[in-house]
């Protein structure tokens, strides 16, 4: 098991499959220059694979595929597969921009993938090209219908931003009256490669949370699974879910089960960490699976103990302002 020394057991990863991405969330990256990873320090599919294995071995259970767009990567279903087929992994969960997804939904079925978050910050067309810097809405609205059609389990994240999406936290909860699915609105965070001017954060979850109980009389709260980074909630009667996610506001990082991988094989203990070890190094250099264990349940046991703690220890000294892409959300 992998246990830091705040007696959290860590059960969850998320890798990052790639930095690239066909959006240009402005919350995200910047508009140009950005500097994508060379491919040759990617993790490649094999050592994926490898570094899963051993993680399933040490008590991961669950594994989100993440990035960049996961799915722009070549051959991304031989490595889902290549997933399911690890003993111990129970659960595959994927988070996309749902711009390139619907053609891969029959073999995500296949590989066992039930839940999908689908990045989802307006439901106005002109607005969806303002926030993302691309014309795609059409197609990622058709890819969210097809995953609710087809039973997979939706989750939408929708960042609230200040100005931009927050007139529209209503029509996203009401969009939970008639559909099966969960709305998750996040606190917007700095991991926007600096392709943003640094403001302060106006919608945390508290005035989120209050602004939609102002709009609507009969809000329940649900419970929370756990380990849940949202706080749920419903409507009374309505079919689907909303929750708030307090992601700058960091309240979840007592019972936090994640661990993540970064594309370039950096190993995180904290999403606001500034890496914690190399694996890719340790592989490359020839360890041994067992030798690799150890590195990472070195790195688990002196986890932080809280986002804020991570981020006063990063090696720059400096705040978080890496584009997310880099990391996965
Ligand atoms: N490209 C995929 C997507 O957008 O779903 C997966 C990667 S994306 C980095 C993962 C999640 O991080 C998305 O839901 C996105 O909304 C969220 N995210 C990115 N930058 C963020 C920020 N500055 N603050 C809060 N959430 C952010
Ligand atoms: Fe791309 Fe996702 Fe970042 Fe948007 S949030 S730019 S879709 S990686």
């Amino acid at each position: 098991m992998l246990i830091d020394r705040h007696h959290r057991v860590a059960d969850y990863l998320r890798i990052a499959v790639t930095d690239r991405c066909n959006l240009r969330c402005t919350y995200c990256m910047p508009e140009q220059g950005i500097q994508y990873v060379p491919r040759e320090e990617v993790l490649s599919w094999e050592e994926l694979l490898r570094i899963s294995r051993i993680f399933a071995d040490l008590g991961i259970s669950k594994v989100r595929i993440t990035g960049g767009e996961p799915l722009l990567r070549r051959d991304i279903m031989f490595f889902i597969q290549g997933l399911a087929e690890i003993s111990g992994i129970n659960k595959i969960n994927l988070t996309t921009n749902g711009t390139v997804t619907e053609k891969y939904l029959d073999d995500l079925w296949k590989y066992g993938v039930r839940t999908i978050n689908l990045s989802l910050d307006t439901l106005d067309k002109a607005k969806f090209k303002k926030i993302t810097r691309r014309d795609e809405f059409d197609t990622v609205i058709r890819c969210f219908g097809r995953m609710i059609k087809m039973g997979f389990r939706v989750k939408i994240n929708c960042v609230v931003m200040s100005g931009v999406n927050d007139d529209e936290i209503e029509s996203f909860v009401r969009l939970t009256e008639n559909l099966p699915v969960s709305v998750r609105f996040i606190e917007e965070m700095p991991f926007n490669g600096e392709g943003k001017e640094e403001g302060h954060l106006e919608w945390s979850y508290i005035k989120i949370l209050q602004h939609i109980k102002d709009k609507f009389e009969a809000v329940e709260k649900l419970e929370d699974p756990q380990n849940s980074t949202a706080y749920n909630y419903t409507v009374k009667d309505y079919k689907g879910s909303f929750g708030v996610i307090a992601a700058y506001s960091r309240t979840f990082c007592g019972s936090c089960n994640r661990i993540r991988l970064t594309p370039q094989g950096s190993i995180k203990t904290c999403l606001y960490d500034s890496g914690i070890f190399n694996i890719k190094q340790l592989l490359r250099a020839g360890a041994t699976d067992q030798e690799l264990a150890f590195a990472i349940q070195e790195a688990v046991s002196g986890k932080a103990k809280d986002g804020f703690q991570a981020e006063l220890l990063r090696s720059n000294g400096k705040p978080v302002s890496e584009s997310m892409s880099t990391i996965g959300g």
